[in-house]
């Protein structure tokens, strides 16, 4: 995103609505290039009355067209058709039914809240989980951005790009998760940007969640969120 200089009045009002806080005063308002992950917040709210914000062709151009695909709800992944930061398959596992008993998806998602997030830090932990013979979604956006399956490395010409955040999703056999949990909990002390970890499971027939106790086992702290996902058909699984 940039700032037209000769329309801004320098108000300063759209400062506040950039969550990379990187709306910056200077001789003329401007916006740090290498910190906008083209979010289209300030652009959006329609916070300008002199529409001064707009959004150059250049901030639509690859490799930097990753910020937008990843950043703005309303963007396209031109690679999946789909929207958004990651897939939708692991929160509305009570109608697709993709995770099935014994086995769990696993989600961690970079730069939440309002850090953001460069693909050096998820490439960090994209290698790690592919060096455990673990397979990141085909169906994940992050997918598309490997240049080798195999290894987790993403493109060189992705890796410095910053995006709001970005949810890498795998699936875990349940006799894998203390294995992973063990590995890949550590390394998120060296990633430089905050990572919330998730898991999706299914109840077992009598209500309970056991894996709740396995996970307080292993020292994680467990907070379970449940997610209705009204209106969105019918199940596809019993
Ligand atoms: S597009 Fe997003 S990150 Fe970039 S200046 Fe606007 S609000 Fe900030
Ligand atoms: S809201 Fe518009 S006029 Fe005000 S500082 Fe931002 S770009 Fe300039």
């Amino acid at each position: 995103m940039k700032i037209d200089p000769e329309a801004c009045v320098s108000c300063l009002g759209c400062i506040d609505y950039c969550p990379m806080g990187c709306i910056h005063e200077g001789e003329v308002l401007f916006i740090d290039q290498d910190e906008c992950v083209e979010c289209g917040v300030c652009l959006h709210t329609g916070v300008c009355a002199v529409d001064a914000i707009y959004q150059p062709e250049e901030s639509l151009v690859y490799p930097r067209a990753i910020r937008k695909q990843f950043s703005d709800p309303g963007a396209e992944h031109p690679n999946f058709k789909a929207w958004g930061r990651g897939t939708e398959e692991a929160k509305t596992n009570d109608v697709t039914g993709k995770f099935s008993h014994g086995e769990y998806g696993m989600l961690f998602e970079f730069g939440r809240p309002v850090t953001g997030t460069r693909f050096t830090e998820v490439q960090k932990i994209a290698m790690a989980i592919c060096d455990m013979g673990i397979e990141i979604l085909k169906e994940n956006p992050v997918y598309g951005l490997l240049e080798d399956t195999r290894t987790g490395r993403i493109k060189k010409e992705f890796l410095h790009e910053k995006v709001l955040s970005v949810i890498l999703e795998i699936r875990v056999r349940k006799e894998q998760l203390p294995a992973v949990v063990e590995k890949i909990i550590p390394l998120l002390a060296d990633v430089d940007t905050v990572v919330s970890v998730g898991l999706v499971t299914r109840f077992e027939e009598n209500g309970s969640l056991p894996v709740i106790r396995d996970l307080e086992k292993l020292g994680m702290q467990v907070r379970p969120n449940a997610k209705i996902n009204v209106g969105l058909g019918r199940p596809l699984i019993s």
